[in-house]
């Protein structure tokens, strides 16, 4: 879409981005450029730039570290806002008597959503608060996990988030959540048409080197396990129910290094679809879409994408 002058009059003070092609904004290192592309650093420019988006009609798509998400070569249209600078000091406090957390030990972290997850898991680590070792090595915000319900070695982030800040889209107005008006599932919070501001977690105090071990064992497996070296989007499809991951059932129907151009399916985890350096979102799709129709005919299981994708 080509934005008039008046729209693009209304976003100038803000500086809005002159280099737009999103594959530098994605860890799969695809997708075609966005109409308008800003990169806010404080939760009142993101308030601001939706108002103008309002009033200007033009839709609005969110990213944080792009970590999960395949954007289509065709690009984004109206305004998207990358919110890796969205961040602030991580704050430590005491949950205040009479809440509902028991435990003396318990620690609040609490961080705006642009906050990268390996950041806050290493700080969690160092001040030994237990309860985020096993997202070491995860990519992206913390908006984006929490958004995702990112989740390894049986965690997930629906165990430790106590309260999110949003901006509904539809009311233009902040709110804040407790824990229990959100609705987490595997790999998904229903939260439609909102944007994560902040975040508090509630970890609990530890012995600092045995959280460490923790993050450091953690990260180790991650890393020998996943290539995490290669552009990709982690997990491309969602493990079905039942006792059988997807990684497994794409390897056993036959789909382990399987290639569409550029993209390939990972020889050390079939679930990682990865981008040789030349893939486009199409090639992904179209391998996707072949890893999926042989899951499909071996096994009779319909695999779910768990990577999100954006644009036209
Ligand atoms: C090498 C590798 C390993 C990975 N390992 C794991 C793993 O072990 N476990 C796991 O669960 N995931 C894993 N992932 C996937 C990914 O890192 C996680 O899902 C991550 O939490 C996504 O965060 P993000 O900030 O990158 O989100 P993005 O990819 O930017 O966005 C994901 C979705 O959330 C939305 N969103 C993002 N931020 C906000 C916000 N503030 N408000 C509203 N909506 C928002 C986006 O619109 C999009 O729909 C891995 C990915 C890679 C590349």
């Amino acid at each position: 879409m080509v934005l008039s002058d008046n729209i693009k009059n209304m976003f100038a003070s803000f500086a809005p981005e002159t280099q737009r092609a999103m594959d530098r904004y994605t860890s799969f290192r695809v997708g075609g450029s966005a109409d308008l592309l800003m990169l806010p650093q404080t939760v009142e420019q993101v308030i601001a730039l939706v108002k103008i988006a309002h009033k200007a009609e033009l839709p609005v798509t969110i990213i944080g570290g792009g970590t999960n998400i395949l954007i289509s070569d065709n690009g984004i249209r109206g305004l998207v806002m990358v919110l890796t600078r969205l961040k602030q000091k991580i704050e430590q406090t005491k949950p205040s008597i009479n809440t509902d957390d028991e435990s003396p030990d318990q620690i609040y972290l609490t961080a705006l959503a642009g906050e990268s997850l390996g950041r806050l898991c290493r700080y969690a680590a160092d001040a030994g608060l237990t309860g985020l070792a096993w997202a070491a090595g995860i990519p992206g915000t913390i908006g984006g996990a929490v958004m995702m319900n990112a989740g390894a070695f049986g965690w997930d982030m629906s165990q430790i988030v106590k309260q999110i800040e949003i901006l509904d889209l539809a009311t233009l107005e902040t709110m804040v959540l407790p824990v229990n008006d959100l609705q987490f599932s595997y790999r998904k919070l229903a939260l439609e048409n909102s944007i994560v501001l902040k975040v508090r977690l509630g970890l609990t105090k530890a012995d600092t080197g045995t959280v460490r071990d923790e993050f450091y064992r953690n990260l180790k497996t991650k890393q020998s396990t996943q290539p995490v070296s290669q552009a990709s989007a982690g997990c491309f499809f969602k493990n079905p129910p039942g006792d059988k991951s997807a990684g497994f059932l794409i390897e056993q129907a036959g789909m382990k290094r399987a290639r569409c151009n550029g993209a390939m399916v990972s020889d050390l985890h079939a679930n990682f679809i990865v981008n040789h350096g030349n893939a486009c979102a199409k090639d992904i799709l179209n391998l996707a879409g072949q890893v999926r129709k042989r899951v499909y005919e071996k096994f009779g299981i319909n695999l779910k994408k768990e990577v999100k994708t954006i644009g036209d």
